[in-house]
């Protein structure tokens, strides 16, 4: 299962999001079509499953959403499609085609299984899919083989990454961080930047599905890493960006020469960002377990923008604790999963990050 989704990235600088309002469409809608998948992964969100459910939105459920996608004028979002694995979904190629056809900028997620062959990239490079992410937590075939539970998967998941490339797809590498894998940081870089990917994305594991079995880095130790990808960001040769640690910003703000604030806020749960399941509902983060409405019975746009839901998590003045009184809570907030994964509470302060903003003003 790819862990791309509720990223913490803000809009690329200079765009023409980078100011955008995000209360009226998502920049970036990822869509879990199946839970299906082969892999037993230690953290995966979904809790994935070896059979598809038949409950799964059908071929032309799927169309009609892309048409609402591609409806949300004049900004559309980038579309990841993941799951489970994407391609247990024998109409994955229809519905890439659909989404390219519309104009919607479409990713794949799939997972590093048999069926991502070769000419399996081959056809959605040439059905335009623009980039496809490919996981790895670990820089050696013990600690990535370990973590996603098949013997194999690191060596099939290089593979991978190398066809992406030479098909002219944008590759991605997604990458799980907690204390198993913290460690192999630096030279997971390196292999990234090997690898010749556009994008490296981290994600700061929540206790959420099979994850509630892993130990999640504390706030101390969180930061640490968040510091050491901050230098490192000015010298990678690719984008890096993070999911489930909003406080990225606050970090690359702290250490910026001016300390100046660039003001975009971060793209992230119910701001900027909206996940869709496998049978419909709308979530504001696949981490984030809460459905604010279900495509089967109402337009996509009416769930992202009127739902309680959405709305509070665009409105940062409801933030309690230290995010509440934060500086920074406006371009980061928190993530809003974690603070419900470990409180109950989606407005409470985010305990993975140590900052105390009444000591930031002293
Ligand atoms: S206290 Fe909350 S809003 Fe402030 S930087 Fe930390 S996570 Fe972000």
């Amino acid at each position: 299962m790819d862990s791309s989704e509720g990223t913490s990235a803000p809009p690329r600088s200079g765009s023409p999001f980078a100011r955008r309002d995000f209360s009226d469409a998502p920049f970036l809608v990822t869509w879990e079509l199946t839970r299906a998948c082969a892999l037993h992964c230690r953290h995966c969100r979904a809790t994935a499953i070896p059979d598809r459910n038949p409950g799964e939105l059908s071929t032309s459920e799927a169309h009609r959403l892309l048409e609402q996608f591609a409806s949300l004028r004049p900004h559309p979002p980038f579309v990841v499609l993941t799951g489970g694995d994407a391609a247990e979904r024998p109409d994955l190629t229809s519905i890439i085609e659909r989404s390219v056809s519309l104009g919607l900028v479409t990713d794949v997620a799939p997972s590093v299984t048999p069926r991502l062959t070769d000419e399996t990239i081959a056809s959605w490079s040439r059905a335009g899919v623009h980039t496809v992410s490919i996981s790895l937590d670990g820089p050696t075939v013990e600690t990535h083989d370990q973590f996603r539970g098949v013997p194999g998967t690191f060596a099939a998941s290089l593979r991978a990454a190398r066809s992406i490339v030479e098909h002219g797809l944008h590759l991605q590498i997604n990458t799980s961080i907690c204390p198993e894998t913290v460690g192999g940081l630096a030279t997971m870089a390196n292999l990234v930047a090997e690898l010749g990917a556009k994008r490296w994305e981290l994600f700061f594991v929540i206790g959420t599905g099979r994850a509630r079995e892993l130990s999640a880095l504390s706030a101390d130790d969180t930061e640490g890493a968040l510091l050491w990808l901050a230098r490192h960001a000015s010298i990678a040769p690719y984008r890096l960006t993070t999911v489930a640690a909003p406080q990225f910003r606050r970090v690359r703000e702290q250490l910026s020469p001016s300390g100046s604030r660039s003001g975009a806020p971060v793209i992230k749960e119910g701001r900027g960002f909206a996940f869709v399941d496998h049978l419909g509902n709308v979530a504001p983060n696949g981490y984030l377990p809460l459905a604010a409405g279900n495509v089967r019975s109402e337009p996509f746009s009416t769930i992202y923008r009127s739902s309680p839901l959405f709305r509070v998590l665009r409105d940062s003045s409801r933030l309690r604790g230290r995010c509440g009184r934060c500086p920074y809570r406006e371009v980061c907030g928190g993530s809003r999963a974690r603070a419900y994964a470990e409180t109950g509470d989606i407005l409470a302060e985010d305990p993975a990050c140590p900052f105390q903003p009444e000591m930031a003003e002293a």
